[in-house]
């Protein structure tokens, strides 16, 4: 890990809001108000202003979703709401029927997603089917359908792939499954900064994480349609309808309600401020020798904010020290959580290979931020490939050069 005060001297331009986002100034100011807030389920005065608080922001969510408030629980942020749509909902199938429920999901989902299936079903407690994607990294939805057995209990197809950007046709999914009494659940997390999700996209389940819309980090909504029976993860106090026990993180939720309806009032702009900015990267980068843009071809079916490159002949530690050093921020290829780098399963399953480079945009980006990393790479790639990029000094516009190591550096997880 490197220390705080270390980054804060190189960090000058953030292109990883894939990863994180900035929070907005609607999501400061409401942490900021509720921090002292008393225990929302608490009976006396401030209590019950809490409990306001909390349910005014299940109100803004209700409404930036199109749902019922009544389908909102705040979680701990993407991962716990993934896990209680996929956990919850194949359990209570198990609980209902006699036979195995069947689930179906697909390789390129995020952890989140993956691992709680891989778990059900290493314990028995259901059949996985794992579709793969195009090499595009888009899931067609006739390979789901396809997947459909009669005794399947859920499917879950993620809304945009964190790595590469990909959109998948969600609400074409959810139309295609209607009648057939089979659960969608959609993990949103990557696409609700950019992506209209009126009318919940007509899924049963949800995923949102805060920090990826300019929330605080820590706090997430699982979106849970009406009489969709789920099994809570947790058990305890009974709060939000018995689905997720544990005291209100009053701060944390009102700071999540005001960050999404801050993104939502900016959607439509920051989706065509960023797709300008994107394809302007994207094309600057990809004119340098061996660099080629992944995912989807077809901007309809990519996120406004993602550019993912592959790079050929490029070590992958050699473009992350030198964009270190340079102070861009960005990610290369994804890690595991516990930070040691290992390849990409995404880009193993959509069969692509080459040093991965994501670079993610987001409601702070502007275009020097766009100039400064084409001028940086422009620079960085051809010189890495030449074989000179170790050890050496990178320098930014303004001539300064930030001296790089051979420091042992791991590799951010970045999801
Ligand atoms: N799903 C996707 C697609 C993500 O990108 C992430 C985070 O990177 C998560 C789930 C997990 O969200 P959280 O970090 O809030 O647990």
């Amino acid at each position: 890990m490197v220390a705080d005060a270390t980054v804060a001297t190189v960090m000058t331009t953030y292109l990883d809001h894939a990863a994180t986002t900035p929070p907005r100034p609607e999501a400061r100011a409401a942490l900021s108000s509720w921090l002292d807030a008393a225990n929302a389920s608490a009976s006396h005065l401030a209590g019950q202003a809490a409990r306001v608080a909390v349910e005014a922001a299940r109100d803004e969510v209700a409404t930036a979703l199109g749902c019922s408030p009544h389908e909102v629980v705040f979680t701990s942020g993407g991962t716990e709401a993934d896990n209680l749509a996929v956990k919850g909902v194949a359990w209570a199938a198990r609980d209902r029927r006699r036979h195995v429920p069947h689930l179906v999901t697909t390789a390129v989902e995020h952890p989140a997603v993956l691992e709680p299936a891989r778990w059900l079903a290493e314990r028995g407690d259901v059949t996985l089917t794992v579709v793969p994607p195009a090499r595009d990294g888009r899931v067609e939805v006739e390979r789901v359908l396809a997947a459909l057995r009669p005794e399947t209990a859920l499917v879950s197809v993620m809304a945009a792939n964190n790595e590469l950007g990909a959109v998948n046709d969600v609400p074409g999914l959810a139309a295609a499954l209607t009648g057939r009494g089979v659960p969608l659940h959609t993990d949103a997390v990557q696409a609700v900064a950019t992506l209209d999700v009126g009318d919940r996209w007509g899924v049963d389940a949800m995923a949102l994480s805060a920090h990826k819309f300019g929330g605080p980090q820590g706090v997430g909504v699982a979106v849970l349609r009406r009489g969709l029976p789920v099994v809570p993860l947790a058990h305890g106090g009974g709060q939000d309808r018995g689905v997720r026990s544990g005291t209100f993180a009053v701060a944390l939720d009102a700071a999540c309600g005001a960050a999404l309806t801050a993104a939502v009032a900016d959607r439509e702009g920051l989706r065509a401020r960023l797709g300008v900015l994107s394809e302007r990267l994207a094309a600057a980068l990809t004119a340098l020798e061996g660099v080629a843009r992944s995912g989807p071809a077809d901007p309809g079916w990519r996120l406004a904010s993602h550019v993912h490159l592959l790079l050929d002949g490029v070590d992958a530690d050699a473009v992350s020290l030198g964009l270190d050093a340079a102070g861009i921020v960005a990610s290369g290829g994804a890690a595991c959580g516990a930070g040691a780098a290992k390849a990409s399963p995404v880009l193993e399953a959509c069969g692509l290979e080459g040093t991965p480079l994501r670079l993610s945009l987001g409601w702070t980006s502007t275009g020097a931020d766009v100039d400064r990393a084409i001028d940086v790479l422009t620079e960085l790639i051809p010189r890495l490939r030449s074989g000179h990029g170790r050890g050496v000094a990178v320098a930014d516009r303004g001539g300064r050069g930030v001296p790089t190591g051979p420091v042992p550096r791991p590799t951010s997880p970045a999801r």
